[in-house]
Parts: structure tokens; sequence; C-alpha cells
């Protein structure tokens, strides 16, 4: 092995989790690779572009106005009859190509490599560091982080099966509708997932998550047809996977730590996964650059990342129940709180209202419960 081969830590993958951890590394005078198998950094974007204001100020990064495009007050949860309730989170609406190239910049200002069109093919436990192998070459590295999304395919890593969503979003040229909140819409053309509508200004994404194939458009037609849109004049198609996963984590050799979708930190309700890409991608940093000269770090990582509200067992116990909601449940909780924000739950309507409705008490105090949730992981969702 030639002396400049040796990294302090390789990172696989420049989405927001590389690239973050990357430069929290790189600051800190650590000496990183970043390998990216794309040409260009961020592209083409598989996101539908919003991040809350949350995730920057956690993670100190600053909304620069190269890759925000507009402020976002929160996001409007609709039900089939077009009830809806409010969650006052405010976010943006990034531009995630030029977003994930700021975070790899910013590694790279602090000295840290960065290879693109290269492909990691193998990883493998030499005796005290790792040799990793791509299709260009050979590094060393004494730590591996994954930050390669959900995708499979690296030999020498187990990437345990893990639930995953497809999500399909189409691009239009905006119309007369727009709004500064995220519209999410649930209820049974949605099902197992929810459809969105996301409002950029100049176009207007329309999108939905399925399971299995990606070729059941339902879900978008209905918003197309709600929202005034010909899904044959759409102007672009984004898909992807997204993957959810809980405790417990996979185990992997001591010394690789995964990050982001690797790791599937999405939100459970949601799926917003740059915020949990960017918090994992911190704390693996932190967790090396504490831990440099030591041996196990593996388990004092999944510990730190384990509190993040996220990975919280009773967000996730609810999050079948969550998509299974009929149409009918949905507009029973949506009549209760209709323009109303989540959390303010109006109690001498609700009373009147079961006395009128008794047959809702139950999904009333699922939604009671899920309030919780919702408060708890408030600004981690997206
Ligand atoms: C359609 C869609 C819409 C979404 N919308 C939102 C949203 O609005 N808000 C939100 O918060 N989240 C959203 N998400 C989820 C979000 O995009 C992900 O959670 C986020 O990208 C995770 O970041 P990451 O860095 O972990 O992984 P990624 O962004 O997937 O980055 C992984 C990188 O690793 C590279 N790579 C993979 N394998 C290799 C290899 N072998 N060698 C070298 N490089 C490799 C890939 O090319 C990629 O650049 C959406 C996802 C999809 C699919």
């Amino acid at each position: 092995m030639q002396l400049n081969e040796m990294y302090d830590v390789i990172i696989v993958g420049a989405g927001p989790s590389g690239g973050m951890a990357g430069w929290k590394l790189a600051e800190k005078g650590i000496k990183i690779l970043i390998i990216e198998k794309r040409k260009k950094i961020g592209e083409p974007v598989q996101c539908a572009e919003g991040l809350s204001l949350f995730a920057l100020k956690e993670n100190d990064i600053k909304p620069e106005k190269d890759f925000i495009v507009r402020e976002m007050k929160g996001a409007k949860l609709f039900t089939s009859s077009g009830y809806f309730m409010m969650f006052p989170v405010p976010g943006y609406i990034i531009k995630r190509n030029i977003f994930d190239q700021y975070l790899a910049e910013k590694a790279r200002e602090k000295g840290g490599e960065i290879r693109t069109s290269e492909r990691v093919i193998s990883i493998t436990k030499r005796q005290n560091y790792f040799e990793v192998t791509s299709d260009k070459g050979k590094y060393y590295a004494k730590y591996i982080i994954l930050a390669c999304g959900p995708y499979e395919g690296i030999k020498g890593i187990n990437f345990p099966k893990t639930r995953k969503i497809v999500a399909i979003e189409f691009r239009f040229k905006s119309n007369k509708i727009d709004d500064n909140y995220f519209h999410f819409h649930f209820g049974d053309e949605f099902k197992p997932f929810y459809g969105w509508v996301f409002f950029h200004g100049d176009v207007t994404g329309i999108g939905a998550g399925l399971y299995g194939r990606g070729n059941n458009l339902k879900p978008i037609e209905f918003l197309c047809k709600k929202y005034g849109f010909k899904i044959n004049k759409r102007i672009k198609k984004i898909a992807g996977k997204i993957p959810f996963s809980k405790f417990p984590f996979p185990e992997d050799p001591e010394g690789i730590i995964r990050v982001g979708d690797a790791i599937g930190a999405v939100h459970p309700y949601t799926a917003g996964g740059i915020h949990g890409a960017l918090s994992t991608a911190k704390i693996a940093a932190q967790i090396i650059i504490k831990n440099f000269e030591k041996s196990k770090i593996n388990k004092t990582y999944y510990e730190e990342i384990k509190k993040l509200p996220i990975f919280k067992d009773s967000l996730w116990n609810k999050q079948d129940k969550l998509f299974k909601k009929t149409s009918k449940e949905w507009d029973e909780i949506g009549r209760l709180m209709h323009k109303r924000v989540y959390s303010k739950t109006p109690w001498g309507r609700a009373i009147f209202y079961l006395f009128l409705h008794p047959f809702s008490t139950f999904n009333l105090l699922f939604f009671l419960n899920l309030q919780k949730e919702f408060k708890l992981s408030e600004n981690f969702s997206y």
C-alpha cells in the first residue's frame, strides 16, 4: 500500500449525508476521501426538495440563497373530502443538487478529497484498516462511512432487507394554484402511503409513494385532476426508493458506520430523509473525532443515533395504522380539526362531536395519541 492512498476515513457517497460527514471530519483535520459514483454530485435530483428550517439550524447550515428556492410556513394534511389541518413547521423548498454540491464543497474547502464518476465495488477488512476497491483503484482507511443511500451492491457489506417505498413525483409548469405550505394527502386513494403537492414557484411537484413496482400512477393522476394538471403535460419525472428502518440496526464490522438512507434514517410518517441524513452524518463525524485513537466506535454511534426522535419505537408502532387509515376515518379527524393546528384539539367541539358520532371514538383516540408522536418529532418531520 502506498502511503498517499491511506486515509483516516473513506466516505462512500456524496449525498447530504456523505457531504456533511466529510465536511465535519475535514474541518477537524481528519484526512478524508469521498467516493461518488455520479458524474456530478446531486444530479439527477431524486427528491421532492422539502427541508425544514430546524434541519438546517440543528446542523449549523446557513440557508444560502444559492440552494433556497422559497420559504415555506409548514404543511397541510388534507383528507379526501377536502378538510385539512396544519403543521406550522417552517422550512424551505430547496435546490437539492445545489444543496448536495454545497455540502461537498465545504468538505473540499476544509481539505477533503472528492472523487466523482467512481463506484465503490468492495470493502474488505484487513488487520487494522479497510481496503476499498472502486472501479478505478484501491484505497485504504481506518474508518468507513457508508453514505451510499438505500441501494445494495457493495461486496463485503451486508445490506439487510429493509422496507422501501418507491416515491414518484411529476413536475409541471405551475398553474394559478400556489401555497407556501407543503400539501400532503391521505386516504383510500393514496394507500399504502400519502400523496403530496409541493409548490416551487415556477414548477409544481405532484407525487406519491408505492410499494412494489412503481407503475401505479393512480394517486398522482388523482392529484393532477384535483389541482388542474394534465399528467401527459409533465415536464419531468423524479423517482427513487425511500428506505424505512428502525432499531435494531445492522451489524457491520467494527469501524464501518452507516449514515442517512444507508441506515434508513427517515421520518416514519413523512419519509423526509435529508434531516436524518445530516444528523446521523454529524453524529458519526463527532464520534469518529472523539474516539479517533480508540477501536470500538460502532456501539457508541448506535447508542447516540437511537436517541434521535425518528428512531423512537412509539413512532414506528403507529406507522402502519397511520397509512392504513381509510378516507372515512381521515374525514372524521379532518372534520374536527379542519383549518386548525394539529396539536390544538378543540375539546368542547370534540365532546359534542363524539356525542353525535360515538363510533368515531377509537379513531379520535388514535389521533390524540398520534399528536404526541408528531409533537415529539415535529422538528424532525422533514
Ligand atoms: C422521490 C423522492 C422524494 C423525496 N423527497 C424528500 C423531501 O422532500 N425531503 C426530504 O427530507 N427527503 C426526501 N426524500 C428522501 C431523501 O432524498 C433521502 O433521505 C436523502 O437523499 C438521503 O441522503 P443520503 O446522503 O443518505 O443518500 P443519497 O442522497 O441517496 O446519496 C447517496 C449517494 O451515494 C452514491 N453511491 C451509492 N452507491 C455508491 C457506490 N457504490 N460508490 C460510490 N457512490 C455511491 C449515490 O450516487 C448518491 O449520490 C425523497 C426521496 C425520494 C426518492
